[in-house]
Formats: C-alpha cells, structure tokens, sequence
C-alpha cells in the first residue's frame, strides 16, 4: 500500500482552522504538495470532468436551496458534520433552515478522509469507462495501487448496470451532465458506496438504497404485469 505525504497544503477556505487539506502524493515525492495529484492528468485532457470528480466527492449539492431560509448552496461534506453551534459561528444558522432541508445537508455529511477516497475512486471509475482517455503511468500506478487492476471499458451505471461511455460527460461544461454521482445507499459517501450513474437513473432512485429502488421497481412489474 502507498505511503502517503499527507502534509498540511495552506489554502484560502475559513474552514481550514477545521479541517486542513492535505497532501496526496507519496510520501516520497519530489516538488510541491498535492492534494489531487491523481486528476492532474485528467484536468488536463478534461477538465470540467476533473473539476466535476473534485466537486461531487468534496462538496454538498443543492443548487435549489440558495435563499437565506433555504440554507447554503454547496458546501464542504466535512463542515457539515460540525454541531449546530460550531457552524453559527461560520455564518451558517441552521435553526434557520426548513427541518427537510436540515436533514437533507446532515445526509450529505462525510469526514475529509471519505470524500477524499470518493474523489480517488471516481477519477479510477472514470478511467474505466467505455472510450475514457488513458491515464499516465503515474495516475495507473496510483489508482491501481488504491483500488485494484483498471479493466478499460468496464464500467457502468451503478442503478441500471448499462455500460456508461465517457462521451457522456461532455455536457459537463455547459453544467447539464448526462452523468451524475451516484450512491447505493444515498446517506452514505464513502468510497465502495459510490459510482457514476445515469442523471435519469438518479432522480429516479431518488432518496431509496439501491435495494430499495430495486424492490419498488419489481414490485411495480409485478402489478403492471397482472393487467
Ligand atoms: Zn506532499
Ligand atoms: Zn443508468
């Protein structure tokens, strides 16, 4: 197993006397600190697909909850394990917020360390989709070493199981992706617990487990085909 650097890397967010960011590069390393070493290539050859990895396994969504009453709109997953009176300090009132809303900001909780493995295990996912660019030798190793051997072209929609090809991911820039980040059991974000799914297969699994859409979904048959 790969040995980290993990040294604190200074940067600009309030919320880094919380939680510091840290180096993600081996321990061994020349140069400067990395927190994302292993997108460094994809941020290259695709950079709103990086970014989105970054996005989706750092931050909370909501684009709809952006009102003073509705709460923040994306923030850090770690900030929100934080108690209430911690985060009043930080300008976040949550006794403000609508209970739902509560629950849903607490649901996308996870610590540094999850959604840093999340980010690791999407870019490996990514690679292994049907017509992904190649990583470098570096990004290989490095993935290969956290995860296991990349199979080119295996990977796909986590709720439905239909292969998922890379080129989906170019709505990504114009912010209206075919691709989402998914997870079987919605209340957790952790690394085996998530993947990219089809947009339309997440809306439709909604809040459920993947087990629980499952259920519905054969229970559903089962009705529709007794008419
Ligand atoms: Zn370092
Ligand atoms: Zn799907």
């Amino acid at each position: 197993m790969l040995h980290l650097c993990l040294a604190v890397i200074p940067s600009r967010s309030r919320f880094d006397a919380l939680q510091p960011r840290l180096c993600q590069l081996p321990s061994d390393h020349d140069g400067k600190h990395s927190e994302f070493p292993f997108l460094k290539h994809l941020l290259k050859s695709h950079p709103a697909v990086a970014k989105k990895i970054v996005r989706d396994s750092i931050m909370t969504t909501g684009a709809a909850w952006k009102s003073e009453e509705a709460g923040p709109n994306r923030i850090l997953r770690w900030v929100m394990l934080l108690p209430d009176e911690t985060l009043l300090e930080y300008g976040i009132n949550m006794n403000n917020l609508k209970p739902q809303v509560v629950a849903k900001l607490r649901d996308k909780a996870a610590t540094y360390e999850e959604c840093i493995q999340v980010a690791k295990r999407l870019t490996w996912t990514a690679y292994q989709m049907p017509g992904s660019p190649e990583p470098d030798a570096f990004t290989k190793d490095y993935l290969e070493d956290h995860f296991s051997t990349m199979i080119p072209g295996s990977t796909s929609c986590l709720i439905c199981l239909e292969p998922l090809p890379f080129t989906l991911f170019s709505g990504a820039a114009r912010g209206k992706a075919a691709i989402e980040t998914g997870h079987m059991n919605p209340r957790h974000h952790d690394a085996t617990n998530v993947g990219f799914v089809h947009r339309e297969c997440n809306i439709a699994q909604g809040n459920k487990t993947l087990q629980e859409f499952y259920d519905w979904i054969a229970a559903i048959l089962e009705r529709a085909n007794k008419i």
